[in-house]
């Protein structure tokens, strides 16, 4: 039986401080009925964040039951995702990608994407993101948009998501206009300094401008965070929540951190994913028409991570079959070993979690 008040914790850093600390969080009341009720303080979303065992339980249940209610064909929008180029501008600290790593680099041409194209089309996808690491030339961009144009002239029921990164109002709208009809972009954390201080170089002000840009121009987009990083503390995290309030969007994501081989932050701890998911369900609960994805660095962090991802009231998932193999272990955007769920994997634990694959219509 749970305990109501119960005395929760997390190694993170306190906000105040700045220092290494256990932060607490004493709620007089379950978080989850203060939340089915209504309430939105940062008082509930911080002890929701920190719930476990039959509290957390409670917390799925809610956000699928909100999931549910707003989806009721229970299916989950299946993508697949081919990694374009690991060419990348810039130098986070918590990639492998970035350009400072000794990695080999790529480029798909566009014969070789339009082969694979075509394979993921006949196997009755419908949606597929095109990833790449940021590169901001003219000639890489048009490159992409060419692509993007051919797609939609072979195949105009496939829908176009892209993941580049920042780039020129200029650029963005030559991508739309090529036929790509979604973008996603991260802002990673609504801390400006934690974001110069994981990203060196670039700015959270920059980032958002590009957001603004994507939603103004038309894109259909997607933004989130990173949980887990370092010098991040709870109120970080309850920023983030409220700064995917701020944003017209259509999707939204949470990944933990992993800290891949051969980036800046290798020594670092790995992310909590129980924080992870708890902010997941809290986003399911707040934002109920985004789509949001189960990812693939939930289960490099926890096993099981990725289903409990859609117990927590995802509705995306993204197979990691388009790719082509030579070119796979140059993407290590996370880890150089890092999980590929294929289709057999997404289905099992889609029908684990008592949906199925489909097409979750964008609302
Ligand atoms: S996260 Fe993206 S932008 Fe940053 S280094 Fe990795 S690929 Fe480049």
């Amino acid at each position: 039986m749970r305990t109501p008040g119960v005395l929760a914790r997390a190694v993170l850093l306190c906000h105040d401080c700045g220092v290494p600390a256990l932060i607490t969080s004493q709620f007089p009341k379950s978080p989850v009925a203060a939340l089915a009720s209504g309430e939105r303080s940062r008082v509930a979303l911080r002890a929701a964040l920190l719930a476990r065992g039959s509290e957390q339980e409670e917390l799925f249940s809610l956000a699928r039951r909100a999931r549910d209610a707003t989806w009721p064909v229970r299916e989950v929008e299946t993508r697949s995702v081919i990694e374009l180029s690991n060419v990348c501008q810039q130098s986070c600290n918590y990639c492998s990608m970035a350009k400072e790593s000794k990695l080999k680099r790529y480029v798909i041409k566009q014969g070789q994407l339009m082969e694979r194209v075509e394979f993921l089309h006949a196997l009755g996808r419908r949606v597929l993101v095109l990833q790449s690491g940021e590169n901001d030339s003219d000639n890489f961009v048009g490159h992409v948009a060419k692509c993007v144009a051919e797609i939609k002239r072979r195949f105009p029921d496939l829908e176009l998501i892209l993941s580049l990164g920042n780039l020129s109002h200029r650029q963005y709208v030559r991508l739309r206009e090529a036929g790509a009809e979604r973008y996603n972009l991260k802002f990673e954390t609504s801390s400006p300094s934690l974001y110069s201080m994981w990203k060196p170089g670039d700015s959270l002000d920059q980032r958002l401008a590009c957001l603004r840009d994507l939603i103004a121009i038309g894109f259909k987009t997607g933004t989130g965070n990173i949980t887990g990083m370092p010098g991040q503390s709870l109120d970080d995290v309850i920023d983030d929540l409220l700064l995917l309030g701020k944003l017209d969007l259509t999707m939204m994501s949470c990944t933990v951190f992993i800290p891949g081989e051969m980036c800046g932050y290798r020594d670092e701890p790995m992310g909590d994913v129980d924080i992870a998911l708890n902010q997941m369900a809290l986003m399911r609960i707040l934002y109920l028409t985004r789509l949001m994805p189960t990812t693939s660095c939930l289960e490099r962090g926890k096993k099981g991570g990725q289903l409990a991802g859609l117990m927590a009231g995802a509705n995306t998932v993204t197979i990691h079959d388009g790719t082509p193999e030579e070119f796979k272990k140059l993407f290590p955007i996370y880890s150089t070993d890092r999980c590929s769920p294929d289709q057999a994997r997404c289905a099992a634990i889609v029908h684990d979690a008592g949906l199925s694959f489909g097409k979750a219509p964008l609302i």
